[in-house]
């Protein structure tokens, strides 16, 4: 296949109304939209959509709706900024951080809760960036685990991330390395061989892979999966609890089915953080107890996540419900 007829990354409210998954009459509204957050729907993802409103759509097509940010949502819902000791760097427990190598994503997800600051240009530490980030962990025994997210690692080339992962195992106090991704289902084709040899280490590693519904793990997806635990890469999920997308008890049910099919275990769900414009996106936690709750007894103990939720000004996650 050419370049020219080689299906493409829709980054634009124009292509996205030329792939028809947008209405022409909300173009212009779409294009206000992206001009404030970043959109990207790759093929394999687009190729999953039927409409925009549909659980697959409604994750990445843009709605004028996110133009609205209501009183209680908030930029860094997170609260990452204050708790950075260097660039690139978030601790907010004793025993571990996040690393963020850069803050590309394979796509854009509509309810993102860093979504002001990931984007395609965006965050790529330079050279002496990461450097001082990894002299940081190395400097800091007490952090036993790192963990890799951003954005989306697997965006890194398999050479860069080699690379990264080597430098990090080489800290002998670090425990545990953990990649958070979307790669595997939202551009499986990413994970080459190269790219899963470059995960290699010595060290415990885990890669928790972020999915909101059964229909994310298409074909392309299982193969992606496959070659991680075909490679002894241990798979773990991790959702947000979404209205629209996933706010049943069947469509959770099908999500940590498929999960536990493809060899992933079904890690947290996530109650939505308070980032701009993501409302249409709520449930409430009342709502989420019940749907949770009544997962219990239709699944295996080892296919219902912790569903967490951010506390306040960056004090970490706690169990919805207190449970
Ligand atoms: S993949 Fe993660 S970081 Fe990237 S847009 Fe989606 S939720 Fe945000």
């Amino acid at each position: 296949m050419s370049d020219m007829t080689k299906p493409r990354t829709l980054r634009s409210a124009a292509d996205l109304v030329a792939a028809g998954l947008l209405d022409p009459a909300a173009e212009a509204a779409v294009a206000e939209v992206a001009a404030r957050y970043a959109i990207a729907v790759t093929p394999a993802v687009a190729g999953l959509i039927g409409d925009r409103e549909d659980p697959i759509g409604r994750q990445y097509i843009p709605d004028a709706a996110e133009l609205l940010t209501l009183p209680d949502e908030i930029a860094d819902p997170t609260a990452d900024g204050p708790f950075s000791p260097v660039k690139g760097v978030v601790r907010r427990y004793p025993d571990r951080a996040l690393l963020k190598p850069l803050l590309a994503c394979p796509v854009y997800c509509r309810f993102c809760f860093r979504r002001e600051v990931v984007g395609p240009d965006g965050g790529l530490l330079t050279e002496a960036e990461l450097e001082a980030a990894i002299a940081w962990f190395a400097a800091t025994p007490e952090v036993r685990e790192v963990i890799l997210t951003g954005g989306d690692p697997l965006m890194l080339s398999a050479r860069r991330l080699g690379w990264l992962v080597g430098r990090l195992s080489a800290i002998p106090h670090l425990e545990v390395l953990r990649i958070h991704t979307r790669v595997p289902v939202a551009d499986p084709g990413r994970v080459t061989p190269e790219l899963v040899a470059a995960l290699e280490t010595e060290k415990s590693f885990f890669l928790c892979v972020h999915a909101n519904h059964a229909r994310e793990f298409s074909d392309k997806s299982a193969v992606a999966l496959r070659l991680l635990s075909r490679a002894g890469v241990a798979l773990l999920g991790q959702s947000v609890l979404l209205r629209g997308v996933n706010d049943s008890a069947a469509a959770l049910e099908g999500l940590f089915r498929a999960m536990l099919r493809h060899g992933v275990k079904p890690y947290y769900l996530h109650q939505l953080d308070l980032a701009p414009g993501t409302a249409r996106f709520r449930v409430s936690e009342a709502e989420g107890l019940r749907l949770v709750g009544a997962l219990r007894g239709k699944l295996s103990g080892l296919g219902i996540p912790a569903y967490v939720k951010e506390t306040p000004a960056g004090g970490g996650k706690v169990p919805v419900g207190g449970g």
